[in-house]
């Protein structure tokens, strides 16, 4: 990966943030949360922790062939989540595959635990601060 597509973000954080985006929905891309790792988008003040995992790199059952490397990686994938849980956060881990799929699936995804929570109104009132955020992305 080279540090350009880092910083841009691979295809599925970019359906991720244009998902999140088309929901109105403001969130920080590729943001350390929590003291305990990196989120691909965390819409901070709700604690909800967005990560896009690829097939090949987390260990998808499906696509995956599940190589020592892979599996210790799902491990770890599995501490981050409980200690962001721990901390109070709430992790949406999606696959590769789901992604593709359906590039809607993050923001219904979220905007379903804004909605269950009762605060959807209150994390996205400000149409101004969310086209930031477009064009942040748009670059
Ligand atoms: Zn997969």
């Amino acid at each position: 990966m080279t540090k350009n597509s880092k910083k841009k973000g691979s295809k599925i954080e970019l359906f991720s943030r244009e998902s999140l985006i088309s929901h109105d929905i403001p969130f920080l891309p590729n943001v350390f949360v929590a003291d305990i790792c990196e989120a691909d988008q965390a819409i901070y003040d709700a604690k909800i922790a967005v990560m896009c995992d690829g097939c090949h790199w987390h260990d998808c059952p499906t696509h995956a062939k599940h190589k020592p490397w892979q599996i210790a990686r799902s491990i770890l994938d599995g501490k981050q989540t409980k200690a962001l849980e721990a901390a109070g956060w709430t992790v949406l881990r999606l696959w590769e595959h789901d992604i593709n799929a359906d590039h809607d699936i993050v923001g219904r995804a979220v905007e379903a635990i804004l909605r269950e929570r009762g605060i959807l109104e209150l994390v996205k009132p400000d149409r101004t601060l969310s086209g930031i955020f477009k064009q942040e992305v748009d670059k």
